[in-house]
């Protein structure tokens, strides 16, 4: 009698610490970012007639959304049952009219699950891989994030979908219902969707609207193979909605979709290969996007859409060019960096007028010049408040960075003097500005580079107290197998009475 509630309480206990050792050291040391607003460099900026909103926003995330899906890039398989596996509908509108569209090939951190790339579109951060276990738990980020933005500019913004996003941002996105993810052999699973996101659009009330489709990705799940007729039929579902999104948007909305990941072509994902990490980020913008009317050649080194550069572009990308878009501050913990080729064409200002205005825009390039260097700063601080959070870096690869920074910091002058003195016309200050542009790019590659292969110090804890954990648990086994082999328990005495 005494013996089993000796051993019942040993249990208990035991349960009790490993529930602490593994989830204490991870609310201890995860870096909190909830406090944002004083930090937030982009709210300091007085210079409020930068920030006028460009564009409303309907953006859609296509679960499970292949790259080669798209236009006429041969399937990555090279599987035959696989070549009839496209938005044939997307296809034809965008060679109809290609000024309309910008297509990025965007590649999906790891790994290349759902819970943890959809999030990354609205902060701009790699989750730490910790957060996986958090994440299942749905609980809302503590991030600074666009939609936490939207919000605090009084911005109305509707969503519909997989309830992920709803759920790391409860507070900030209105929806309607509750969408169960989970029946993946459910088809019919995007049709509340498609209903609520038409009837908003036919309202025309909105600033940001966001969906996320399921279908394709549980099809692939349900049968384990992209060539059954299920997918197909997703792909042909999703490509029809698109395509009538696209016509039923009006003149100041612009649509994005953007995929979370691949799939292989047995149906999952999770891994790296470059089926699940090749997915697209696509813009869709009735009145054509600046890239295609502005002729200043230089420009082009910093557009990275596929016509350009065949560049692949980051999922966190979207995250500052978002902000930008809707005249928002970037989230605190952003490391993307603006996808300059989706400024919409419209009048930016103040306009210049230049001898051989034709050529090129200078208010145009002072937008980039001045949104691109918000962002620098942005990207700068985070890294510097992570550095000092966590002590992660060596002192080269801070140096490295903070090299970087300088270097981009004294272009913008450089640029911001020429402006100072009326030079916009003039072919070193587009020649400036370029090169500022492509600096700021190259922080925010060597940022995102340096921190999503660095693991944070709340991870290493996280294992050690794991491993703590382990021994602890197989000592007790081994000590009541003791007890039970050498009848010693009898005489134990040492658990409650
Ligand atoms: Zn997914």
């Amino acid at each position: 009698m005494l013996t089993s509630k000796a051993f019942i309480a040993a249990t208990v206990a035991f349960a009790f610490f490993s529930f602490y050792a593994l989830f204490y050291p991870l609310y201890m040391t995860q870096l909190k970012f909830h406090d944002t607003s004083d930090l937030n460099l982009l709210t300091q900026d007085n210079s409020t007639r930068w920030f006028e909103p460009k564009v409303k926003v309907a953006f859609v995330i296509v679960d499970g959304l292949r790259f080669d899906y798209l236009l006429n890039y041969e399937n990555i398989d090279h599987d035959p049952a696989l070549d009839n596996h496209k938005l044939k509908k997307f296809n034809k509108a965008y060679f109809k009219k290609p000024e309309r569209f910008v297509v990025f090939r965007a590649l999906a951190d790891l790994p290349t699950m759902t819970v943890l790339r959809v999030p990354c579109f609205m902060t701009g951060n790699v989750p730490r891989l910790g957060s996986v276990l958090t994440a299942f738990g749905a609980l809302p980020a503590e991030e600074d994030s666009v939609p936490r933005q939207l919000y605090l500019q009084n911005k109305k913004s509707y969503f519909s979908g997989d309830p992920i996003l709803k759920e790391y941002f409860p507070k900030y996105l209105e929806s309607d219902y509750k969408i169960g993810s989970f029946n993946i052999g459910d088809w019919t699973v995007d049709q509340p969707v498609h209903t609520y996101i038409d009837k908003k659009i036919k309202e025309n009330n909105f600033d940001f609207l966001a969906a996320h489709l399921l279908r394709l990705d549980h099809m692939g799940h349900n049968t384990a193979h992209l060539a059954s007729h299920q997918v197909f039929n997703a792909i042909k579902d999703v490509d029809r909605f698109l395509v009538h999104l696209m016509n039923k948007i009006d003149n100041n909305t612009m649509l994005i979709f953007a995929g979370d990941h691949g799939m292989v072509k047995g149906g999952s994902h999770g891994g790296g290969t470059p089926q699940e990490t090749n997915t697209a980020i696509v813009a869709y913008y009735k009145q054509g996007f600046m890239k295609y009317q502005h002729n200043n050649r230089r420009l082009k080194k910093i557009m990275r859409s596929i016509n350009e550069t065949d560049d692949q572009v980051h999922q966190i990308d979207l995250t500052p060019t978002l902000s930008m878009l809707m005249g928002l501050p970037t989230p605190f913990s952003n490391m993307g960096q603006i996808l300059n080729d989706l400024y919409p064409v419209g009048d930016y200002l103040p306009q210049v007028h230049c001898p051989n205005a034709t050529t090129f825009d200078a208010a145009f390039e002072m937008q980039l010049l001045h949104d691109n260097h918000l962002n620098t700063l942005q990207v700068w601080n985070y890294f510097k408040k992570y550095h000092e959070g966590q002590s992660l870096f060596s002192h080269q690869e801070y140096s490295q960075v903070s090299y970087l920074f300088q270097q981009a910091e004294a272009l913008y002058k450089a640029a911001q003097t020429m402006i100072d003195q009326s030079q916009q016309c003039e072919d070193v200050f587009h020649k400036t500005v370029t090169k500022a542009i492509k600096q700021s790019q190259k922080l925010s590659n060597q940022i995102h580079d340096l921190v999503s292969t660095t693991t944070p110090h709340d991870l290493v804890i996280f294992w050690q107290a794991f491993v703590i954990l382990v021994l602890v648990g197989i000592s007790y086994v081994l000590l009541v197998q003791y007890l039970y082999k050498t009848k010693d328990y009898e005489h134990v005495t040492w658990a409650f009475p």
